[in-house]
């Protein structure tokens, strides 16, 4: 075993899989834009103080965190997420609202690692800030939606609840604590722990203890103002006149502290793990006020990359693209005449390979048939000497010979006609 490895919870992405990553960033990218969102780019660490806003009752917060003083004495913390580094930055720069912006890249969570859980995970998502409209809510889950149909996947259900308004929540709160405590000798002791925490978080329990008395615990829709049920009903009205199937899971309630209103997350029923959650978000009012602005409502989800491409494996679709090489320079005068072709090759967009060091005609063109080009370049003493070069259809079709001015374009044009 080679002394350093991965440390638990990361994990290299190698090729061709690192490429599905980045095509996977560029399909969310295609999906967003198209609907005027933005990309920013935010700080993998911030002040510790950021997240904290997110919520003390959350094991995010409190249990997840990868924290450290710097060398200049700041509390830093890397981020757990990126909805709080967004509505930071929307505090400091004062952006003009609506403001969408979308996010890629990684997060850290100093979780319990397994499939599907690590220590560094990817997520994309979006933000919009300034706008408490419920067709808003109903367009930013329709955009995870048409995401996940975007790269073929088909057994994504979508889960939507809302929490209510803040009093709403907070009375909600209430009568759960009061409901749970009741049965407290009826629940696992984790979900005793929980209790004392955060009620809410008892509903996120897994366990068959628990599984009769969150069953029977109050709902949030008995605790609606006339306000928030009536957003929720629009969101639900807005879904249906787009075509969306949803479930109305009143257990729902997120794991994030912030959420208001309506929250919702995308599982994939293809995944057999436990962790089965592709996706997740929703309205988080109150949060910027929390990171010092005026008070603003927010909405946003996050997809995450690594388990939703467990989902894609689950399902057989979203493979790695395709990376073979368009054309392969064959030279055996030396290496001069390749350094010059592929060159040029590329410099027209295409993708050239070559081997390095003096290599046999036939070694050379062993490597150039598993780089799957779909053309090779052959350049000899002979043909050098005349200032031409062959070019040889790797598919078995005819080969001829070219002067060196013209085998760029000769390419390019074999390899469109081929694409
Ligand atoms: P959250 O920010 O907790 O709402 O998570 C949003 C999505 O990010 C989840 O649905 C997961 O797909 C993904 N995710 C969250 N935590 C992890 C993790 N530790 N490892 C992998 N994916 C994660």
């Amino acid at each position: 075993m080679p002394e350093f490895q991965t440390t638990p919870g990361t994990r290299d992405i190698l090729p061709p899989d690192a490429a599905r990553w980045r095509a996977f960033v560029d399909s969310f990218a295609r999906v967003v834009e198209s609907a005027g969102y933005s990309q920013i780019i935010l700080p993998m660490f911030e002040d510790l103080g950021v997240f904290q806003r997110l919520g003390d009752a959350t094991d995010v917060v409190t249990k997840e965190m990868y924290d450290f003083v710097d060398k200049g004495g700041r509390h830093i913390a890397l981020r757990p997420e990126q909805t709080a580094g967004v509505c930071r930055a929307y505090v400091q720069h004062h952006p003009v609202v609506p403001w969408k912006v979308w996010y890629a890249g990684p997060n850290f969570r100093y979780e319990k690692a397994q499939q599907g859980r690590y220590r560094q995970f990817d997520q994309v998502g979006i933000e919009v800030l300034g706008v408490d409209d419920p067709q808003l809510d109903v367009e930013v889950i329709a955009l995870a939606h048409d995401f996940y149909r975007s790269i073929g996947l088909k057994n994504v259900e979508l889960h939507i609840n809302s929490l209510g308004d803040t009093g709403d929540r907070a009375r909600y709160v209430e009568a759960l604590a009061s409901y749970f405590h009741a049965h407290e000798t009826e629940l696992s002791e984790e979900s005793r722990i929980t209790l004392a925490r955060n009620p809410l978080r008892v509903l996120d329990s897994k366990r068959s203890e628990d599984t009769d008395v969150i069953a029977q615990a109050p709902s949030i829709s008995e605790f609606f103002s006339p306000e928030a049920a009536q957003h929720f009903d629009s969101v639900q009205e807005g879904l249906a006149l787009l075509g969306i199937d949803f479930v109305v899971n009143d257990r729902l309630v997120r794991g994030l502290d912030y959420y208001r209103s309506t929250t919702f997350e995308l599982v994939s029923t293809a995944l057999e793990s436990a962790q089965t959650a592709v996706g997740g978000g929703g309205r988080y009012d109150g949060l910027v006020e929390d990171l010092g602005g005026d008070p603003t409502p927010g909405i946003g989800f996050a997809i995450g990359l690594d388990r939703t491409l467990l989902a894609c494996d689950a399902e057989g679709v979203f493979p790695a693209p395709d990376q073979g090489a368009d054309v392969f320079v064959v030279d055996t005068t030396g290496g001069r005449a390749a350094l010059r072709m592929a060159s040029a090759l590329r410099a027209a967009g295409l993708r050239a390979e070559r081997t390095y060091g003096a290599k046999s005609m036939k070694s050379q063109m062993k490597t150039a048939n598993k780089s799957r080009a779909l053309v090779a370049v052959i350049i000899g003493e002979d043909e050098l000497a005349r200032g031409v070069a062959t070019v040889r259809p790797m598919d078995g079709g005819e080969q001829s010979e070219y002067s060196l001015d013209a085998v760029v374009a000769t390419v390019v044009d074999i390899v469109k006609k081929a694409k």
